[in-house]
């Protein structure tokens, strides 16, 4: 059970327990690349005090949990590029990083056809408690690194991984890599004309999302700063085995060296 501890005269709900993950990790902070990867979807795991928001092993490993194969990418990106990466390990059904905080959705009570049991009824100490120890650490420590990024002039291209379920409510998904941007479409645009040379895969522009004012972390971190940015979606059945990373991971990095060597 969540556990409660007093501070200023108030009891304060505590979700995550000392010998538990942090809800932040991160590779290469203090590299000058001009790539910052961020993966908001990384992990699937719900801390022990909320158990499992009521669903088995198996409804969280799933793709409505996290974004299966995400990470994998990411670190890999981040190794091959030497570049910073900067991930979230709960799953986003405890919160969603990527949304914005008056989203309906931040904490979802349903995912794809499948009811969030645990998010039924959350009191309002108990969505406080999810903010302050699992958003705000995530997103303050992106804040904080490109802050300091800013002060140093180093140029800094977000780029935000995600991954997407090949058939959704039922329908199948045609688009194998999405790039998606919102108002600031500078880099998406190029590194869309980069991946004809790097890819054999659809590539479409936003789809099967886009990024909108509804979205937390391209927005907040890199729209607002007048970063370069780009949000990659790719299916998820593309990226299942070593093998097919590893191919995404060359053609992905290709294109994005071939789109920063034009725009930077
Ligand atoms: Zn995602």
């Amino acid at each position: 059970m969540a556990h409660q501890i007093f501070k200023a005269e108030r009891i304060i709900l505590v979700i995550l327990s000392s010998s538990e993950k942090s809800p932040v990790s991160t590779l290469r902070m203090d590299s000058d690349s001009p790539y910052v990867f961020v993966c908001d979807h990384a992990g699937w795991q719900v801390p022990a005090s909320l158990e499992g928001l009521g669903l088995t092993k198996r409804d969280l490993k799933r793709h409505i949990g996290w974004d299966i194969g995400a990470l994998a990418v990411a670190r890999k990106l981040s190794n091959i590029l030497s570049a910073p990466l900067i991930w979230q390990n709960y799953s986003r059904l405890v919160i969603d990083c990527n949304r914005v905080l008056d989203h309906p959705g931040l904490i979802a009570v349903e995912s794809d056809r499948t009811i969030i049991p645990g998010n039924m009824n959350v009191t309002k100490d108990g969505i406080r408690s999810r903010i302050r120890e699992v958003y705000q650490p995530y997103h303050g420590t992106i804040k904080k690194l490109l802050d300091a990024r800013k002060s140093r002039s180093t140029p800094t291209i977000l780029v935000s991984i995600h991954s997407f379920t090949p058939v959704f409510r039922g329908i199948k998904r045609a688009c194998e890599l999405g790039v998606l941007f919102g108002s600031d479409a500078r880099y998406a645009r190029t590194f869309l004309n980069s991946t004809k040379a790097n890819f054999d895969f659809l590539v479409m522009a936003n789809e099967p999302y886009r990024v909108d004012e509804k979205d937390c972390t391209i927005p907040m971190h890199a729209i607002i700063r007048g970063n370069l940015n780009v949000l990659l979606e790719i299916r998820q059945d593309l990226i299942v085995s070593g093998a097919q990373q590893e191919l995404w991971v060359s053609g992905l990095a290709g294109a994005l060296e071939d789109a920063t060597s034009q725009i930077l």
